[in-house]
Order: C-alpha cells, then structure tokens, then sequence
C-alpha cells in the first residue's frame, strides 16, 4: 500500500524532482487551512455516487476546475497547487435539488397549530400580510441556511406571497447571495382576490431586472400557477410561455382535487415544463396523461401527511415513467429541512405498502433528489449528478459519526443513516458552502438572532 501511494503521488507531481511535498499541498492538506475563496479542488478517497450510469459509482476523486468537474476517476494526476479535500472514505453525491418550497414560511417553522383558526392555510394569511420585501429577503435566507446544512444546493421556490415583484426579487437575491442555484416562481398571494388578474406586469419588470445582472444567471424566473381551474389559465399558461418560463401548480393534491391533473391534460396544458406539486390524488389514467406530456411530479411527503392530505402515491408513480421529485414545501408543516429524510419516508411507505423488504431501491429515491430534479427544472445538463462537465454542486458524507460511521451499503447509509449533522462538505458551483459541519459563507449567529427578532416583532402585531 505504501509503495502504490508513493508510487502515486510521484506520478501525480505532488512529490517534485526533490521527492519532497510543496508546501501549498502540506497546508491544503490540512482541514483548517481549505481556502474557500477557491472554487477548484480535489476531492480524494471517496466513494462517488456520480447519479450518472456513464460515470458509475466506485471509490476515486474528483478534479473541481473553476466550479466546474472536470475529472471523475479513480486515480486523477493532482495539479501542482490544488487545494485537496480528503473525504477519508466518505460518501460524496450531488447536491440535494429540492423542487418546492414556499421559502418565505420559514419564519413560521411549525407554527400549524391545533384548530381550524391556527391551522396552517389560515395561520399563514395572518403572518404574511406583515412582511415586507426585506422580511421575505430574511426569511429565504434562514431557509437557505438551513437548505445548505441539509445538503440542498438548487431549490424551487414557489413564492406565494408576490404582493408585488419585489417580494419575489427577495427570493433572488436571498439565493444570490447565499451561493445556490434555483428557481423562482412568481406566484400571488394569501389574500389575493380571484378576480384579480396575473402580475404579468411584476413578472416581466423583475425578468427585465434579473436578465440584466450576470449574479442572478444561475437562478431562473417561473410561474406559480393558480390552482387547476381558474378562469385565465390557459391565457395565463400562455403568456408565461411566451416569456420562456416554467410552471409550477399545486394539483390533486387531496381526495377534493379529484381530476385536477386531467382537466389540465384535457385543456392541453401539460408539457415537459410542468412541475405538478403533491399528486396524492392522482388517478391510473391521469399517470398516463403526465407520462405522455413528460411533466414532472413533485412529493412532499412530510407536508402532504401533516396537513391531511393522505398518503404519496409513491408505488404507482414509482412504476411509472414519471419524473418524480420530492421537495421540503414548507417548515411551518414539516419543521425542518432534512430532505434525505424525505427518501426515507417515501422508501418506508412503499415498501410498506408492497409489503416487500426490498420493493424500492434507494439509488432510485436518490434520483429523485439529483437528477431527476435536475430535469425538472430544465437544468440537468448543468446539474444533478457528478459528471465532467457539470457544475461541481456537490455534498460529502464523513463516516466519523456516531450514527453514521460503520456500514459499507452507501446508498442504504444515505437513505436511512444520514442526518444534516453528518454532511461534512457542502459545495454549490465549485465554492465550499458548508466545510467540517459548518456554513462557510454567513454569519449563522446572527442570521438566527435576525429572524428571532422579526418573529417576535410579528407575534406581537398580531396580539
Ligand atoms: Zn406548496
């Protein structure tokens, strides 16, 4: 073994003429000495679960090069100077895509309450008349934070609390400068009345304003559909089409949507563009209408229980074409962010419901969270699996925790194992977001204090 390292690293350069280690690799290969203001690394000793059948999953490195992966092997010859990221037998995937997450509820983790008054449709108009644009900023922030602890490096924000264009630019900004890639629905508002018509007006200024600055680049702009049956939709679909957005619409989401999806099919709708949030409803006809148009299905299981709204269709759509993807929605319904912990329970409930130990495969629920959800949003040619080429959206699991340290099933220990505190390193676009457990780029103290400060302030408003 000794001899093949030094073989090694004699002919990966590290060792020069002299035999003796620069001293830039003696530094970089020290934890505490990691230059986050890079974004190229070599990340060694890792078991890679590239999400990508060309590339597979074995024990090698990986070569980041300006935010970008531009090696995937199991020997890579180390450029002289790199900063190494030594995974001592870790877990690395891609970065977590969450498809749907109302951001700006996240002031109000677990605040649905016990009766019909505090519960969570209702509870959330209260609070959202009392934010501002720089209360939607914070907000996506403290979510964003959390996003990243978790593993999340792209999210689909569906902002439904648009009272104008600068509500939603928050979203923007909030992903800009926090790191990550996403996507912003613009949606309406709690109170918004149903004759009021779509802020077509909002949409276009804030698509003008963020096509404009090269930091919004890797965020892009969508529409939140209105519910299936309103009057304007297929206007509405139409015109956010024209403007080159996606579309994201909650649909048959409980047993009282019944045939929401088909009425979307019957009138044309559906295409590869659509994310179709919840489903639970869903009919064996209706998975055919969404396999045949190629839209998307976005679960949120831990909201979708905790509201009422039954249980996931996971094993219909499991052995469907569908592209399924899973998403946190909110915190005021699911407490956290933990969306690994989402594959899980969407693993458990399937085979539960197969009665069947071995009906689902986690590779395949790991999908969900990566690629898949990379599809969703139009962006898996840039994204969602770690691939030469792709954006090095990245996350490494180290196996030195309590919970998460023996075991050799590495697709089994992410599913079921692993929590947000065992994500050693969380990399968003080649920068390191999250390193040794901790956020790199903000100040969490006083990201927490902020958002304590503002809930306080709106739970006296509201008396
Ligand atoms: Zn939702």
């Amino acid at each position: 073994m000794a001899k093949d390292r030094r073989e090694f690293l004699k002919n990966s350069g590290v060792l020069g003429l002299s035999g003796l280690i620069g001293p830039f690799s003696v530094f970089s290969e020290d934890h505490d000495f990691l230059n986050f203001q890079q974004n190229s690394y070599l990340i060694k000793n890792t078991e890679i679960l590239s999400m990508d059948d060309s590339v597979g999953d074995f024990l090698g490195m990986v070569l980041v090069e300006n935010g970008k992966i531009s090696e995937v092997s199991k020997n890579i010859e180390i450029p002289q100077g790199i900063e190494i990221i030594d995974a001592e037998g870790g877990i690395l995937i891609p970065g977590l895509i969450d498809c749907h997450w109302h951001l700006w509820t996240s002031l109000l983790r677990s605040m649905s309450g016990n009766s019909l008054q505090e519960g969570y449709f209702k509870m959330t108009a209260r609070y959202s008349e009392l934010y501002s644009p720089e209360d939607m900023k914070l907000a996506a922030k403290y979510a964003i934070a959390e996003a990243i602890h978790s593993g999340i490096t792209c999210i689909s924000d569906y902002n439904h609390n648009a009272r104008s264009w600068k509500y939603v630019k928050a979203s923007f900004d909030a992903m800009a400068e926090m790191g990550l890639r996403g996507h912003v629905s613009y949606g309406t508002y709690r109170n918004m009345k149903e004759s009021d018509s779509t802020d077509f007006r909002g949409i276009k200024t804030l698509k003008e304003l963020i096509e404009s600055d090269s930091k919004y680049n890797d965020i892009k702009l969508g529409l939140g559909s209105r519910y299936a049956n309103y009057q304007d939709i297929m206007l509405d679909w139409k015109r956010a089409r024209d403007l080159g957005l996606r579309i994201t619409i909650h649909a048959s989401s409980n047993e009282s949507q019944k045939g929401q999806i088909a009425s979307l099919y019957n009138k044309n709708l559906l295409a590869e563009d659509v994310n179709i949030i919840h489903g639970n409803a869903i009919t064996p006809r209706e998975i055919e209408f969404v396999e045949k148009t190629a839209a998307s299905i976005t679960m949120t299981p831990y909201s979708e229980m905790r509201i009422g709204y039954g249980l996931p269709k996971i094993n219909q759509l499991n052995e469907s074409q569908i592209n399924c993807c899973v998403g946190i929605d909110t915190t005021a319904l699911t407490g956290n962010a933990h969306l690994l912990d989402t594959l899980k329970l969407l693993q458990n409930l399937a085979n539960a419901n197969a009665k069947n130990e071995f009906y689902i495969n986690p590779k395949k629920l790991l999908k969900m969270a990566t690629i898949q959800g990379a599809k969703n949003l139009g962006i898996d040619n840039e994204t969602g699996s770690i691939t030469p080429g792709k954006t090095a959206d990245l996350v490494l699991l180290k196996k030195d925790d309590l919970n998460f340290s023996t075991g050799n099933k590495a697709y089994h220990l992410v599913i079921e194992a692993a929590l947000p505190s065992n994500i050693n390193m969380v990399m968003a676009k080649g920068k390191v977001l999250k390193y040794k457990g901790k956020l790199t780029g903000i100040n969490s103290d006083e990201l927490i204090k902020k958002a304590k400060e503002r809930f306080s302030e709106m739970n006296q408003e509201i008396g």
